[in-house]
């Protein structure tokens, strides 16, 4: 049996393996799996998140220094991720003790007789296969797995490679916490030669994917006839109005930009701002990177560790390099050392550099200016991408404008484009997604089939 080998992106130490999964395993697991009716009432379900919960927060300790082991993020940034899916496991314990079933009258068209029609949700016949990315090694897989396992679903979790120790000891949390072995399995090895079996069976009803939009690409045109939802990359923008108080925008800007080491599909891949106030946000914005320094991503009090590995922060740092070739000008920043690269300030961006036409997953700040709306609202839509985006006004009108003119799927006004709270509707259009919303109550939905039952009174 083979082994992934995880090494740590700062030290380059190893930090454990995991063993790939032989098709035998996946094989009986669909098949127990198909078998097993799960008896768990709701509140047997959210007793068990509720276990989870106590396991994690006892040992959100050794959890975030896993995550940051595995992924060189900080410390903090792992402390933060920990408190995002024990508040995951709170929301999804609320919104499965809460009843939302319809009963809707009759009474309210001509000619039909006087009857309730009832509304109600029930698991899915089949498996849900999961896929999810390296970026929150713990929170994507719960935002996946739970909404799933709390509408009494079967899983099967397929976690980014770079990842999967993280991923690993959450679903032995879930066990741990009392949760059935036929309910989920979670599996490692080449991604393409899982997907391509786990496809080809149609014991699997829903394939739900977060990724990067090639990957997400390939999934959606191999599919099949099956439910599908895909949440994919961004190109996110902090919009920035010449009326805006500047130094609560620039905060807003490094911070989106640098947090999870810039490696987040919300995090701030352009900075859009009125020429008008252009130079005295940029020396804001240069000044504040200067305190997101990356080193270290144990000491905490650095706040910004490396990116996922070398390779990836090579590619960053080849964009930087001809970005300033094409004309963009180097305002901070720019220096790597294996996977830790220095958060970066380039201003003179233009909108067709790759720096901002591709997805840049690290810490930099490309910025761009306007001068006036209709050329803002095309520098924005002009993209492929369409998921959230962060306005900086304090004028209605132009709030008003943005929201019904982005084709984006959330517009957050001061605020980070990646702004959320685990329960809002959270997801894209165009290539970051196919407008299927993700976070608790909205996921709950997507995990179930809606089932009517009309009586005669
Ligand atoms: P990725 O697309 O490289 O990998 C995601 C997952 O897909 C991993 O588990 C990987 O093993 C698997 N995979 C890779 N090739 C595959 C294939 N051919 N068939 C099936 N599965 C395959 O993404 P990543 O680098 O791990 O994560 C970063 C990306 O995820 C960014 O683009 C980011 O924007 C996006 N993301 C999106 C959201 C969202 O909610 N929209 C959230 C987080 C991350």
């Amino acid at each position: 049996m083979k082994e992934i080998i995880i090494k740590n992106p700062y030290t380059l130490d190893i930090v454990g393996s995991i063993a790939t999964t032989p098709q035998i395993t996946i094989d009986k697991f669909i098949d127990s799996a198909l078998k097993f009716q799960s008896p768990l009432n709701r509140y047997q379900r959210a007793e068990i998140f509720k276990n989870v919960h106590l396991l994690l927060e006892t040992d959100k300790n050794y959890a975030a220094k896993l995550i940051t082991q595995e992924t060189g993020i900080s410390i903090n940034d792992s402390y933060y991720e920990v408190s995002r899916v024990l508040n995951v496991l709170t929301l999804a314990i609320a919104e499965l003790l809460t009843e939302r079933n319809d009963i809707l009258e009759s009474d309210i068209s001509p000619n039909i007789a006087e009857r309730k029609v009832l509304t109600y949700r029930t698991p899915l016949k089949g498996i849900v296969y999961a896929i999810t990315p390296f970026n929150h090694p713990i929170n994507q897989v719960a935002h996946k797995i739970i909404p799933a396992l709390a509408t009494n679903n079967r899983v099967i979790l397929k976690a980014s490679e770079k990842t999967p120790l993280s991923a690993q000891y959450f679903c032995d949390l879930l066990f741990s916490a009392g949760l059935p072995r036929e309910m989920l399995l979670s599996i490692y090895g080449d991604p393409i030669s899982l997907y391509k079996y786990l496809s080809s069976q149609s014991a699997i009803e829903l394939i739900s994917f977060t990724g990067g939009v090639s990957v997400g690409k390939y999934i959606a045109n191999r599919s099949g006839y099956r439910r599908l939802i895909l949440e994919l990359g961004g190109n996110d923008p902090l919009i920035i109005f010449a009326d805006a108080d500047l130094e609560t925008a620039a905060e807003l800007v490094v911070q989106g930009s640098y947090k999870n080491s810039g490696q987040r599909c919300t995090a701030i891949k352009r900075v859009l701002v009125h020429e008008d106030v252009a130079d005295e946000l940029t020396e804001l914005v240069v000044d504040k990177t200067r305190s997101w320094r990356a080193g270290d991503p144990f000491d905490e009090t650095i706040k910004m560790g490396t990116v996922i590995d070398e390779n990836a922060a090579r590619v960053i740092e080849y964009r930087i390099e001809e970005a300033i070739a094409q004309g963009a000008r180097l305002r901070y920043g720019h220096q790597r050392s294996g996977a830790l690269l220095q958060p970066t300030v380039l201003d003179k961006v233009t909108s067709t550099m790759s720096i901002v036409t591709e997805e840049t997953f690290g810490p930099v700040t490309p910025i761009l200016t306007f001068s006036k709306v209709d050329e803002l609202i095309n520098l924005v839509n002009n993209t492929k991408y369409g998921l959230s985006a962060g306005v900086c006004t304090y004028r209605m009108d132009l709030i008003t404008t943005l929201a019904k003119q982005l084709h984006i799927g959330t517009l957050n006004v001061w605020e980070v484009p990646g702004f959320r709270t685990e329960l809002s509707p959270f997801g894209g259009v165009k290539n970051s997604g196919l407008g299927i919303k993700e976070g608790i109550r909205e996921s709950f939905k997507n995990y179930t089939n809606l089932q009517t039952l009309t009586l005669p009174w």
